[in-house]
């Protein structure tokens, strides 16, 4: 009795292998302090979880709403920005007009597509990684999608995509959404066009500035657009606790996320440089928290399962893109861990190809 549009589904596919040192889900790597801990745990200690929650989340959505400087009622909150692109294919256009999307890109916006029956419009990207507008335009004007969906940057490839090509596509009459994850890493946003089209909605997440676990992100976009889409929202979406935690964590604590996005964005370059420089590595420059590179001697799921050997799990990409693999970026002593892995695999690997 499944469907088959669930039948021929593939899965969201994670990394859940253990490893000392874990660089595969662009978690930000990070151990609080004690007395935040213990903060946290005594206002999580007086919440009455015998009660739903505040089904608007107001005091969470109120703390966002400050620091992006933009209106509560500007606001839609999803259990993790995921919630919110699947509500997006629910509630954007008719379910009989497709969904457009560059490829290799997060594949949530193909699975909730496919989930609800409708038509997924891939147009591969090009070798630098950024859009083809010109096949993007023609694979539009034949299959006339209605929604368009951009990370950006892109995962798992890092870069941005041209602003241009994005507001081109978008001119031929796509709601589009751009789902800015790694905003806190690239500093670029579509925000301001979001609070004043009708035809554009920026996604948020805090899953990658330290709290994955707590599962909030969230919406921007005009009061009239988000005002609609809120009723294709589950009631409660947002747990209690997560929505005492986070907001704790974006008042309180933030100068400490603030501190290790900053380390972040420079060991980003430092681990940038040194693959760049290994022999058989090509490495992707990234306004993200993570890498891509390509292993060009060594078949990718090998060098994958001997990073693993040595403790260091990253994800295997190669099934996406050929013979790539994608790293996140952690603190400096787990970078060196990967790096010095890195090193001393291809220099046993690529001894024994000679
Ligand atoms: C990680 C990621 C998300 C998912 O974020 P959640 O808020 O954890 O659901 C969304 N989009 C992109 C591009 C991502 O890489």
């Amino acid at each position: 009795m499944i469907s088959k549009r669930v039948l021929s589904l593939a899965p969201y596919k994670t990394e859940t292998t253990p490893a000392k040192i874990k660089l595969s889900s662009n978690e930000l790597s990070v151990d609080f302090p004690e007395e935040v801990k213990k903060h946290i745990g005594e206002e999580v200690s007086k919440i009455p979880f015998n009660r739903y929650p505040d089904p608007e989340a107001h005091l969470l959505k109120e703390t966002l709403a400050q620091r992006l400087g933009v209106s509560p009622e500007n606001l839609m909150l999803g259990n993790g920005s995921d919630e919110l692109i699947y509500y997006l294919s629910v509630g954007i256009g008719e379910l009989n007009r497709g969904v457009f999307y560059p490829v290799p890109t997060f594949s949530m916006y193909r699975i909730s597509a496919q989930v609800l029956g409708r038509e997924k419009v891939e147009v591969e990207l090009k070798e630098d990684f950024d859009i083809d507008i010109q096949k993007s335009v023609e694979a539009i004007q034949e299959k006339k999608p209605i929604l368009a969906y951009f990370a950006y940057p892109n995962n798992p490839t890092g870069n941005c995509f041209s602003e241009e090509k994005i507001r081109r596509i978008r001119s031929l009459g796509l709601f589009t959404v751009i789902d800015e994850a790694y905003y806190p890493y690239s500093g670029k946003s579509f925000m301001e066009e979001a609070l004043k089209r009708d035809d554009t909605v920026v996604l948020h997440t805090l899953s990658k500035i330290g709290m994955a676990g707590l599962r909030v992100g969230f919406m921007v976009g005009k009061e009239e657009v988000i005002r609609e889409l809120n009723k294709v929202r589950l009631p409660f979406n947002i747990t209690y606790p997560s929505q005492v935690i986070a907001r704790l964590m974006l008042t309180e604590f933030y100068h400490l996320i603030e501190e290790e996005i900053k380390r972040v964005i420079k060991e980003r370059e430092r681990v940038y440089l040194e693959l760049s420089k290994m022999e058989g590595i090509r490495a992707y420059p990234s306004c993200a928290n993570f890498i891509l590179f390509k292993s060009l001697r060594i078949p990718a799921e090998l060098l994958h399962k001997k990073l693993v050997e040595e403790g260091v799990l990253i994800r295997d990409f190669s099934y996406m893109i050929p013979q790539c693999l994608r790293v996140s970026i952690g603190r400096p002593f787990e970078n060196d861990a990967f790096l010095e892995a890195m090193e001393r695999v291809l220099k046993k690997l690529q001894v024994f190809q000679k």
